[in-house]
């Protein structure tokens, strides 16, 4: 809340086993971001961003959440959505939903139901055994058929051979490409794979920040990357690594952790704003049993839609906010 009455929204999402983080990691970092920022100009976005970052460099949710808020203040100060104050035109793109791994025949189901549901874009989970992968992929593909794009996520699943072997299998079933097939440590690895593979390579686990999206250039380890707000320490540094990855003549997506309406809108307008960012996969709120978030995008059998209010363009229900612990 600013001294002018403006107020800045701002989420963050930890996610244990990829970021390390936890709620309580995430709470006593805002606490110490918190203090850091009372009293200064929260239009400075990249100055606060200098200092909050080395403070709690393990905690990039927390920050997220921050840069966010700074985001949302700084829109409604300009009174423009943010998508459009970052110089973006498109208020609308498609995004995946995800098929999460599960037997052949569930999710099989899963897939046929979100592309009767009007998805022309399915990312289906891997990563276990490459055969019984393929087969549940093949399963997939015939019961989506060819109208349907397919991408898949082995999130660090397969060794560099399972991962060779799996990727030639699988190309006849025409997959747009694969996120993070071996271990986020393993540079070589992914490069090695990338060269065996005729199926393009997107970094995930591998890519948090801009120094990481340099690095896998450097190593000609991908083709793509997954840009995640809640990895990338929020917008800012989201829209960094989109300039990187575009200086490298390389397309992005960006994608999101288990994430409400907020930072799902907030990921929506860093994708609106960046020309090279051509996938998206905004769907972390599918299965939430709420989502407290009023206003913000909207999704329409895979079309999301952003909305023309001033910064971020969401708001959190007050009742939802009622039955919170305060910390
Ligand atoms: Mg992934």
């Amino acid at each position: 809340r600013t001294d002018q009455g403006i107020v800045g929204l701002g989420e963050a999402c930890p996610f244990p086993p990829i970021t390390g983080e936890t709620q309580a990691t995430n709470a006593a970092a805002a606490i110490s971001i918190r203090d850091m920022l009372v009293g200064k100009d929260p239009l400075a976005i990249d100055a606060l961003l200098r200092e909050i970052g080395p403070l709690v460099h393990s905690n990039p949710s927390a920050v997220a959440a921050f840069d966010m808020a700074l985001h949302d203040i700084l829109g409604k100060v300009a009174g423009l959505p943010l998508f459009r104050l970052l110089g973006g035109t498109k208020n609308t793109f498609e995004t995946d939903i995800t098929t999460s791994l599960d037997t052949l025949e569930n999710m099989t189901a899963e897939s046929k139901k979100y592309a009767d549901m009007g998805y022309k874009t399915l990312k289906v989970k891997v990563g276990l055994d490459p055969d019984e992968d393929f087969a549940r992929l093949s399963a997939i593909r015939a019961a989506v058929g060819r109208g349907v794009a397919i991408r898949i996520d082995a999130n660090q699943g397969w060794t560099v051979p399972q991962a060779v072997y799996a990727l030639r299998k699988m190309e006849p079933l025409a997959i747009q490409f694969c996120e993070q097939p071996v271990l986020a440590s393993d540079t070589a690895g992914l490069k090695a794979v990338r060269s065996q593979s005729p199926i393009a390579i997107m970094a995930d686990e591998a890519l948090f920040g801009p120094a990481d999206a340099i690095k896998l250039i450097r190593a000609e380890a991908c083709d793509t990357f997954n840009i995640k707000v809640m990895k990338a320490g929020g917008l800012l540094n989201s829209i960094r690594i989109a300039h990187i990855a575009d200086a490298a003549n390389m397309r992005c997506m960006v994608g999101c952790m288990l994430e409400s309406k907020l930072a799902l809108t907030a990921a929506a307008h860093v994708v609106a704003s960046q020309a090279n960012i051509v996938y998206a996969d905004l769907d972390g709120n599918s299965e939430h049993v709420a989502d407290p978030i009023i206003d913000g995008i909207t999704v329409e059998a895979g079309v999301l839609t952003l909305p023309e209010k001033p910064g971020l363009g969401c708001d959190v229900d007050p009742a939802f906010l009622k039955i919170l612990r305060k910390i």
